[in-house]
């Protein structure tokens, strides 16, 4: 089992060093836009999944191998289920001398010890995709033991309290969660938070749903306008970036698009390896059956298959 992937260039952080603390799609929710596809554990209950020790080791090691600027807990699904995950970002604190992120859909920060744990990280992410029922169960197709409103009230209780970084991601579905008076809605929830900054993101890689379609970038500028004077959108990231890895093309390509689907250029700025190699290793690992080629918006995706 590896815990880490990368360091990748993400849009937001600079050089971040994956950490993925789930059994692969293990999450509270179930988004149409998911580029993991549809959720095969759709969970609430907290867990330790893995020896936490094995994945403090490991992210120590490949930290001090590669000196990412975050260390961030993103990966399979939401790393709140995890129960490990204050313990982790604590050692981390310690241990390793970059900055720590969690990647969060919001969903378990209704309860306290959730919100406690990751206190200690630098930034939080939070989502905020709905401001109403309605469109959450749509848009993010959430576990039935869910509450929307204990939700809303703990991102909102979690930005008060909470003294690091915090950037609120609002992900935006034509036709979901972009239409004027739910825009309204948002900002209504935004107006009782503490938040540094808002971003807008939309579907940029091949959603779990066919149906789940992007924004143009000057929709979600008109958009922006709307909401707090901080937000920005987050396009993808273009400066190349470094990686260092122990294993070949073909094995550090395959565990890349297993977690998220990748173009060439994507393989080539957060794995560092050209066209000219990336694009062989891709043909034997589609031959190979182990993964396939689909396009979204125009683009030339691999994704593993599961
Ligand atoms: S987008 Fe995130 S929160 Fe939504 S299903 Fe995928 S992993 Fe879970």
């Amino acid at each position: 089992m590896s815990y880490t992937y990368g360091p990748v260039p993400s849009r937001r952080l600079g050089l971040s060093l994956g950490v993925d603390v789930l059994p692969y799609k293990t999450c509270s929710f179930d988004c149409v836009y998911c580029q993991l596809g549809r959720t095969s554990n759709l969970a609430i209950e907290r867990k330790s999944f893995f020896p936490r020790e094995g994945i403090l080791a490991e992210v120590v090691k490949v930290a001090a191998q590669t000196n990412p600027a975050y260390v961030t807990f993103s990966g399979s699904g939401e790393p709140t289920l995890n129960s490990d995950i204050g313990w982790l970002i604590r050692r981390f604190k310690e241990k390793i001398n970059c900055k720590v992120a969690v990647l969060t859909n919001s969903s378990l920060l209704w309860m306290p010890e959730v919100r406690e744990e990751i206190k200690p990280a630098d930034l939080v992410v939070p989502s905020l995709d709905a401001a109403t029922e309605e469109v959450w169960k749509k848009l993010n197709r959430p576990h039935t033991d869910l509450d929307f409103s204990k939700i809303i009230e703990g991102l909102i209780d979690f930005s008060n309290e909470y003294a690091g970084q915090l950037w609120v991601e609002i992900l935006l579905v034509k036709g979901m969660n972009d239409p004027a008076e739910h825009v309204k809605a948002l900002n209504r929830i935004l107006a009782r938070m503490r938040f540094d900054k808002v971003q807008l993101n939309t579907v940029v890689r091949p959603p779990s749903e066919e149906s789940a379609l992007a924004l143009s970038y000057e929709e979600l500028r008109a958009i922006s306008k709307e909401l707090p004077v901080s937000t920005e959108i987050i396009v993808p990231y273009r400066k190349k970036g470094k990686q260092v890895s122990a294993h070949g093309d073909r094995e550090r390509i395959l565990a890349a698009i297993a977690r998220r689907p990748m173009t060439v250029k994507h393989i080539e700025q957060s794995l560092g390896i050209p066209p000219e190699r990336a694009k062989p290793a891709l043909e034997a690992i589609i031959a190979e059956g182990k993964a396939k080629l689909s396009i979204h918006e125009g683009e030339e995706f691999y994704e593993a298959m599961r």
